[in-house]
């Protein structure tokens, strides 16, 4: 998933997706090529859509931030975003007032574009909702009015990420909170990820019949998304009770940040390793991954160039609170502190194979139970 950097908001940094950039050209030149007198509507109805999902995302990133949740980055998606956050929220309070705050600030939108086009008689075209009309009258009303357009597209957005109960969106994520209260997270999760799959045919159908592409992309995210958030509810689930300390590597391979790549690349191979930590002095440590070293890289330079520093954490974390911290920041290694002293190191790998293992030893005692 490439993205492009826009800019820090409150450390949080923001970044367009791909996708968005490609959905935007493919359209802009198209209605360039097809109809060119609609080109400058329809980069403003962009720019709204834009804006729109943005101011969303910071929606939730500043409910997150009051919660004690921080925000690594958000990703501007065309249907929405992502805010990628530090930690999933715990509590099913938070995530409910997290989750509903994104399309509550479209709908507040939506209710201030009509309260301040009536109040101030600002140009708007009324007659939409009290008369009958085509599909070109409704273009035309969001090309000519730019309050329409900005209504419109908070008005989509609120609602096709509040009422459609899938998971990853936000009416799943509302849903799933609600049920968590009585059922607990990993079953509300569960049902919640059985929802969404009906959710994501139905939608697929309706996509296929109706003609429209985007909903046949919608299912597909809502299905794949709700498969992969059940994955990590569940590893998570099963995690829990295990010690870091069990997993930790008492001994990783350091490296000085300032000895040549070609060394540390050396050095991890003759150890028959992957990652190693980078000593950055003053207790500070970065990690060093063979898999993120680019192909042609130059082995004169300094490892530390190579090297990204890793946020410690404390030796009694719980193992489900550092699976998310592994996924959410993508290391491969982590340097792990008691006391404030770097004690050792622990790996994705490590991590992921005290779950296979935790994942048979519940599979066999079941079966010793049928027997
Ligand atoms: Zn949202």
């Amino acid at each position: 998933m490439r993205s492009l950097a826009l800019g820090k908001i409150l450390g949080i940094k923001i970044e367009l997706h791909w996708s968005f950039l490609l959905v935007i050209f493919f359209i802009l030149i198209s209605v360039a090529v097809v109809k060119p007198q609609a080109f400058i509507p329809t980069t403003m109805v962009f720019f709204f859509l834009f804006l729109s999902v943005f101011l969303h995302e910071l929606t939730h990133s500043v409910v997150s931030l009051t919660r004690g949740i921080k925000v690594l980055k958000i990703v501007l998606l065309p249907i929405g975003g992502v805010a990628l956050t530090d930690e999933l929220p715990d509590k099913p309070k938070d995530e409910f007032l997290i989750s509903i705050s994104g399309p509550l600030f479209n709908f507040l939108v939506v209710f201030l574009v009509l309260t301040s086009a009536s109040l101030a008689s600002l140009p708007f075209p009324w007659h939409i909702f009290t008369e009958s009309f085509s599909v070109s009258e409704f273009e035309n009303a969001i090309y000519t009015y730019p309050l329409f357009a900005i209504f419109y597209v908070n008005l989509i957005l609120g609602a096709f990420n509040l009422f459609l109960p899938a998971l990853p969106l936000d009416g799943g994520r509302v849903l799933r909170s609600l049920l968590s209260m009585k059922l607990g997270y990993l079953k509300a999760t569960k049902l919640v990820t059985m929802l969404s799959g009906f959710v994501s045919v139905l939608l697929f159908f309706v996509g296929v019949f109706a003609g429209s592409l985007l909903l046949v992309v919608i299912a597909a995210f809502i299905f794949f998304g709700a498969k992969e958030e059940e994955r990590i509810i569940e590893a998570k689930e099963m995690i829990k009770h295990i010690r870091i300390e069990d997993l930790l590597d008492k001994k990783p391979i350091i490296l000085e940040a300032s000895i040549p790549l070609a060394l540390a690349v050396e050095e991890l191979l003759s150890e028959n390793r992957l990652a190693c930590l980078v000593d950055l002095g003053n207790n500070r440590y970065a990690i060093f991954d063979l898999n993120e070293l680019p192909e042609g890289a130059d082995l004169r330079v300094p490892l530390a160039r190579y090297a990204r520093y890793a946020e410690p954490i404390d030796v009694h974390t719980a193992a489900d609170k550092v699976l998310e911290r592994f996924l959410t920041r993508g290391y491969s290694l982590i340097p792990v502190f008691a006391s404030g002293q770097l004690v050792g190191a622990i790996s994705l790998e490590a991590l992921e194979n005290a779950y296979r293992l935790a994942k048979i030893k519940r599979m066999l005692q079941s079966s010793f139970r049928q027997r």
